[in-house]
């Protein structure tokens, strides 16, 4: 029998992909010119799909990149000619900010102990901040942001561009895009794709930005937001896409929307606090993140007590059960569970039975 991956990333695919595969392979779409009318048909399917899923504004652009942690350095480039300030609390958003470091800019960092939050009121950003990072989830942490800061955030820094890394919470993070000004994510999360694409999301603010900075400085080559925006005004691409991954994304994003964005989103919080009261009660499990509010429903961190992480890994997985390990030094004392759309509400209660089972 097939296992089930509650990993955070790659992860279980979307029920639907395999269908989706062999349409594609059966209607040759994978060997069709990313330079056709089939193709810009494609882009502009996808876009049309994005932008009611995240229901954008209508300024907003839809760029495809290699990956996310290719937009953490192209947003740098693009937007930022000397500093970023860098809300860090876990191994992803600290990489957002070395890549800043790494770029040469000045940049700043807020760092969270790992597993906490945000307290919106101690956050301060220095006047003159072109870029402020956050990053929605922390799938390292199981720290989630609650979308209401993110927002506030805008209200009290309205100055520095605001970029928002959605990578592990997409789709069910109800951000207001019209609060922020760039998101992006990676398809091999909350998607349930096969991993290799990066979605860019990025507003007129950004693009007049980028404009400025344009000929004055490296912006990205052929992934800066100069080059990809000419090419989206066509549904074109700088160089060849994955297509088959924007294929794929296509039609769960289709699929999505049938199902309905507010049912995925209730569906994910009725698992998450069936996780949540189960570790809160087990006396071998702990939730990781102690703040309520801080908890992330797309990733869960569970503490293990007593045992080796790697012995209650090794015995789900003899049961298809397949968890993710702690985050970097975590790895000894914690498992992740990802919550994503595509773990039904049966799995949850299986791999919940077979938790309860130790
Ligand atoms: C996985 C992840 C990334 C990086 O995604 P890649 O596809 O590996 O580039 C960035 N940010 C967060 C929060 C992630 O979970």
């Amino acid at each position: 029998m097939a296992s089930v991956y509650f990993t955070p990333g790659p992860a279980q695919l979307y029920p639907t992909v395999a269908g989706h595969l062999q349409t594609g392979l059966d209607k040759q779409v994978f060997s069709q010119s990313h330079r056709s009318q089939a193709f810009k048909d494609l882009y502009r399917r996808a876009d049309a799909g994005l932008r009611a899923l995240f229901q954008l504004p209508a300024d907003y652009a839809i760029y495809f990149t290699g990956s996310a942690t290719e937009i953490w350095e192209r947003s740098l480039q693009s937007l930022t000619a000397q500093n970023s300030f860098h809300l860090v609390n876990g191994s992803f958003s600290k990489k957002y900010y070395d890549h800043a470091k790494g770029l040469g800019r000045d940049a700043q960092m807020l760092q969270m102990p790992f597993g906490q939050g945000f307290n919106l009121a101690d956050v301060q950003v220095p006047s003159g901040t072109e870029l402020l990072t956050i990053t929605q989830n922390e799938t390292s942490s199981g720290v989630c942001v609650p979308v209401a800061d993110i927002h506030g955030l805008r209200q009290k820094f309205s100055e520095p561009l605001l970029s928002v890394d959605m990578v592990s919470g997409a789709p069910y993070a109800a951000l207001d895009f019209s609060k922020i000004d760039t998101a992006f994510l990676s398809v091999q999360k909350g998607f349930g794709l096969p991993a290799g694409l990066g979605v860019w999301l990025v507003n007129e603010r950004c693009r007049e930005k980028a404009a400025s900075l344009e000929g004055r400085q490296y912006t990205g080559g052929h992934h800066s937001i100069a080059s990809l925006q000419e090419q989206f005004q066509q549904f074109q691409t700088p160089s060849t896409p994955n297509v088959l991954a924007i294929y794929l994304l296509t039609h769960v994003v289709e699929d999505m929307l049938a199902k309905g964005v507010g049912v995925i989103r209730q569906e994910t919080d009725a698992k998450a606090q069936r996780v949540y009261a189960f570790l809160e009660e087990s006396a071998l499990f702990a939730p990781f993140v102690q703040e309520k509010a801080h908890r992330s429903p797309t990733v869960i961190v569970a503490d293990v007590l007593d045992k080796p992480a790697a012995d209650v890994i090794s015995h789900l997985k003899s049961q298809g059960l397949v968890v993710g390990s702690g985050y970097g030094a975590c790895k000894e004392k914690q498992i992740r569970i990802a919550n994503f759309p595509a773990i039904s509400e049966q799995e949850m209660e299986i791999l919940l039975k077979a938790l309860r089972r130790f």
